[in-house]
Order: structure tokens, then sequence, then C-alpha cells
């Protein structure tokens, strides 16, 4: 059984302990391999490696950087398969929807940031005619990458690849519970000639590893995304020591839907935002809202599209639902549908663990995509995180009506609307309090643009020039004339 190993100073390296964590399968139940269960000293370890590489790394020319980032995106092009079916193995998702999604936008953020230091431009104010000042933006030492297990590859890299671009160094933290396709990353790092040091992936659990990395004295800025509790942990223990911090929190996405809207477009596409992925991604729109006209309608059609998916073994190529991460995780799921039960909803479809796809499959944690009706916006249910296939779906009257919904929950990551009124669809994005707002569409994403929550989705923003601006430095330098 593989032992997935720390990637540190360019080596493979143990856990300083030699303690290991079993890592599953989610589609089997089974352990499948092990990883390092790394601490503070591996983490102190890797900072001294991205410290020492730091001096020669943020001198590099951006070219190289740039062209080195390239390769690092080639290599992992030219194994898409082998990484796709690691991503799969590890998390549970269709590896179709892994090698067509995950990895390939993964490839592409490495690029994005590997083309954009390229052309990145600094500011300059002529004060009158007495003085210039000009804005320096320096890299700002090593960063503290900590990512989640839903989309492993894709977060760790729209951290890792700005961060590498604009002249950092880095200690990564990838979830303990998907660890692989990280481990294949630092192979990739190597191959395409990364310089040892500039890039260390400790493995390892949140409350050790990620809380080691967190209140690491020389470790000033964090980029973090996962569970809004964990980064409130962050939060506490960095505020008190000054460091730049980025956020990207949880999520209760709405997915408005109103009587003039293409309804075969918002029917395909909300079946696609409620379930993409098990319905574990942070921007899928777990509480689809629906105009009274048209929600008899609506509810007719869905239900039999969702119940169309096919949920089985993520390694058949025709399966649309895969396992969901954890045994735990699938718990707190089946938890959720039994809550909305209580709290008076109405299951249309799915709420329970389906018959075994394969013999394979038979011990794996698995969840029919569900749909519940009936239920008070200010349910629970309705209130917080599932992040699995189980979505509500209520009716509203009016814009008023729809908004005072969409901005009832502590969390403002996104939210799709659905109208072909142009007016109304300005309006509505203008009032709802979220990150970004799709009009007709569903992760529709241009890396260029800012990203991340509002409230308790997140602080700061990620993407684009953001990211590089996050992880430099910007110093004012007045010249007078
Ligand atoms: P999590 O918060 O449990 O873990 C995320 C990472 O933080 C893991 O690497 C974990 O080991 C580490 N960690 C845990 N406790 C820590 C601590 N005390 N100090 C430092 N690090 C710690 O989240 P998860 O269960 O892996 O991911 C699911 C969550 O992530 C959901 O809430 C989802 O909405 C959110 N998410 C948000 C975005 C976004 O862009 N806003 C994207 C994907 C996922």
């Amino acid at each position: 059984m593989r032992t997935i190993l720390n990637f540190i100073d360019g080596d493979a390296r143990e856990s300083s302990s030699g303690r290991t964590l079993d890592n599953f399968e989610p589609a089997t139940g089974e352990v499948y391999s092990q990883v390092a269960d790394s601490d503070a000293d591996d983490i102190h370890a890797a900072y001294l490696a991205a410290r020492d590489a730091f001096p020669a790394w943020s001198k590099t020319p951006a070219s190289e950087r740039s062209s080195i980032l390239l390769d690092i995106a080639g290599a992992i092009e030219a194994n898409l398969q082998r990484y796709a079916e690691a991503e799969s193995r590890d998390t549970g998702k269709p590896v179709r929807l892994a090698a067509t999604v995950d990895i390939p936008r993964a490839v592409s953020n490495l690029r994005f940031f590997a083309t954009a230091i390229l052309h990145t431009a600094s500011e300059l104010h002529a004060t009158d005619h007495e003085a210039l000042n000009y804005t320096l933006r320096r890299p700002r030492g090593v960063a503290g990458l900590i990512s989640p297990w839903n989309l492993p590859l894709y977060l760790l890299t729209w951290k890792i690849a700005p961060a590498l671009a604009a002249g950092n160094t880095a200690v990564a933290k990838p979830s303990e519970v998907t660890p692989m396709t990280a481990a294949l990353l630092g192979e990739s790092c190597a191959a395409a000639g990364l310089p040892p040091g500039v890039l260390n992936i400790v493995h390892g659990r949140g409350s050790e590893a990620g809380v080691a990395l967190t209140a690491h004295p020389g470790i000033g800025t964090i980029s973090f995304t996962g569970g809004t509790s964990t980064g409130a942990e962050i939060a506490r223990t960095a505020a008190p020591m000054f460091k730049k911090l980025s956020l990207e929190m949880g999520g209760k996405n709405p997915n408005i839907i109103f009587e003039d809207a293409d309804l075969d477009r918002a029917l395909n596409e909300s079946v696609r935002s409620s379930f993409a992925n098990q319905g574990q991604i942070c921007l899928c729109g777990s509480r689809i809202l629906v105009q009274r006209s048209v929600y008899e309608r609506f509810l007719e059609r869905f239900v039999p599209l969702v119940e169309k998916l096919k949920t089985g073994d993520p390694q058949d190529p025709d399966t649309t639902q895969g396992a969901v991460v954890s045994k735990t995780h699938r718990d707190k799921i089946l938890g959720y549908i039994d809550l909305a039960r209580e709290e008076g909803g109405r299951v249309l479809c799915g709420g329970s663990v389906p018959e075994p796809a394969n013999e394979r499959c038979r011990n794996g944690w698995f969840v029919t995509p569900t749909v519940i009706a009936d239920l008070p916006m200010d349910c629970r249910v309705n209130q917080e995180e599932i992040f699995g296939p189980a979505v509500t779906i209520t009716p509203f009257k009016d814009e008023d009506e729809a908004v005072a919904m969409a901005n009832c929950t502590r969390y403002g990551l996104a939210a799709s609307i659905w109208t072909r009124d142009l007016a109304r669809a300005h309006r509505m994005a203008e009032r709802i309090d979220s990150g970004t707002v799709w009009i007709n569409c569903w992760m529709v994403r241009d890396l260029r643009v800012p990203f991340g929550g509002m409230k308790d989705s997140g602080v700061g923003r990620e993407g684009g020039e953001e990211a590089l601006r996050f992880f430099t430095e910007p110093k004012n330098v007045c010249v007078k004339l």
C-alpha cells in the first residue's frame, strides 16, 4: 500500500514522528493508502526550506518563474488521466468529471497566473508638478496555503499558482482526506525543475499540521479555503500576529428562477448546479427559489430530471453521481435529510442510501440526489450548509420576497438568477448579498475576475489581479521633483 509522503525541499519525506493516517476510497469505503500525519516539526522544516529558497526565487526573472509554472501545467496535462483517476479515487467523484473539469481547470490556474505575471502593471500618481508616487509591489515571503477536499487539485493550484508566480515561496497543506493529487503535484513540480524549497507540501490533520502552519511566526501570509468555523479559528490565531489573511468559506447559495425564465435552460442548469460533484462544490445552488406562478410546472419537470441522475461507481463512464467524501460526511447529509422531515419538509425524491452499483461499491458512501419541499426559510436545513446532494425548493411571490429569501442566511458566496428581463437581472444582482451573481448560467468562470464571498462566506478576494496583489506587499515610493 502506498504511503503519501511530504514534499519538503524537493524531497519526499516521512512525517518527523513517522505517524501516518489512513486514506479511504469513498466509493468502496476501504483504506487504499496511507498519508503522512505531520505536526509542527514538519511544518517548521517546510518553513525553513521555503525561507531559504525565497531570496533566489523572488529574484528569479518573472519570465523564468512563468516558464517553470507552465512546465508544471504541461506535466499535469501530460498525465491528465492519472491525475483524474487519483482525484476520483480520493474524493469519490466520477473519473469523467475529474478528467473534464477538475484537472483541466487546475492546469488553467497554473497557465493563467504563469502568464499574468508577465503583464502586471504598477500604479503611478503624479502629485501636480511636485512629486511622483509609484507603488512598488514585492513578494511577501513564505505563504501558508490551506485547501479543502472537494476540489483538491483545483483549489490548491488556485493558491499555489499566484503565490509562486508573484515570487513567494510556499508551505501548502492539502486536506488530509484527499492528499493524492497533491502528492502527484510534488512529482510534477520536481519534473518541471521547480527549485527545491519553493513549494513544500505538508500532509496531515488540520488540528495538528494546519494549526501549526497558521501559528508559525515566520509565515506571514495565509490563504485558506474550507469551512466557516475553521476560518474563524484561523482568524483567531492569525489576527493578533497581524498576518495577511484570505478566507474562502462556506455557502448556502440561492438559485432564483423567475416566471419569465427560459425554463428548459433553468431546469437543466439547476440539476447541474444542485448536484455536480454530489453537491459538494461551495458554489452549488443549495436553495432553489421559484416564482409561485411557475413553481408547480418547474417541480413537475425538475424531480424526474433529478431521478434520472445515475448514482454509481465513479469509475463507470456513465455515472453522474459518485460517492460523497467520507462516512462522517454521508451521515451528516443523511442527518440533515432526517432533520428536514422533522422540520416539516416533504422529500420529493432521494433521501436515502442507494442500492450498491456493483460488488466493489458495496460498502461505499453514497446518497441518492434529494429534493425537499415545504420548508420555511428560517429552519436549520435552509440556513446551514449541508454540502451534499440535498437541495430545498421554495416558492416566492415577487422580487422583494426573492431578495429577502436569498439574503436571509449568514452566507454570501454565490447566486444564480434566471430571467429574460434585463433590468430585473441587474436589479437583483445589485440587491443580492453575494460575491458572485450568475445571470442565466452557473459556474461560468473567468479567472480574471475577483472571486470570493461576502458575510460569513469570505474575507478578501482571490482570482486575477486581486490574487497577485494579495501575495505582494505594496510600498509607496514618493520622489520629489
Ligand atoms: P475544513 O475547514 O474542515 O478543512 C479545510 C482545510 O483546513 C483542510 O486542509 C483541513 O485540514 C484544514 N484545517 C482544519 N482545521 C484547521 C485548523 N484549526 N487550522 C488550520 N487548518 C485547519 O473544510 P473541508 O471540510 O475540507 O471543506 C468543505 C468546506 O469548504 C465547505 O464549507 C465548503 O463550502 C468550503 N469551500 C469553500 C470554497 C470557497 O471558495 N469559498 C471552496 C471550496 C470549499
